[in-house]
């Protein structure tokens, strides 16, 4: 019985499943019933002939901001961005963390002289 509730996979939303709503007919995302709506106005619908329209539904829209690339998954770009880098995650991510504690410090800085 019970209402279960969805993260929209593109803005975050969160979403149950008894409103509008659905799947992206490419990547399979569970889209909120807005980013539904404009991916489909976007991308198209799958339609009733297409292979995964059993699946998601015949109006379920061919891709989505996540899968055609719009939307970035930060994990996935970050890895990435290490990669390109030639350096790992860990050592980006201790740098990057030694920035965020001197920007802390410029921030308090900038207070005092207030
Ligand atoms: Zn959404
Ligand atoms: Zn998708």
């Amino acid at each position: 019985m019970g209402v279960d509730y969805y993260n929209c996979e593109i803005c975050d939303e969160i979403f149950n499943d008894h409103g509008h709503y659905g799947n992206c007919g490419n990547c399979e995302s569970m889209l909120c019933g807005d980013c539904y709506d404009s991916m489909r106005a976007k991308n198209g619908e799958l339609g009733e002939d297409h292979e995964k329209a059993s699946w998601y539904g015949e109006y379920s829209p061919n891709y989505c901001d996540k899968c055609d690339g719009t939307v970035i998954d930060k994990t996935a770009f970050f890895e990435f961005l290490a990669d390109k880098l030639g350096q790992t995650t860990e050592e980006l991510e201790a740098e990057y963390r030694a920035h965020m504690q001197r920007k802390e410090g410029a921030h308090a800085r900038t207070n005092r002289a207030n």
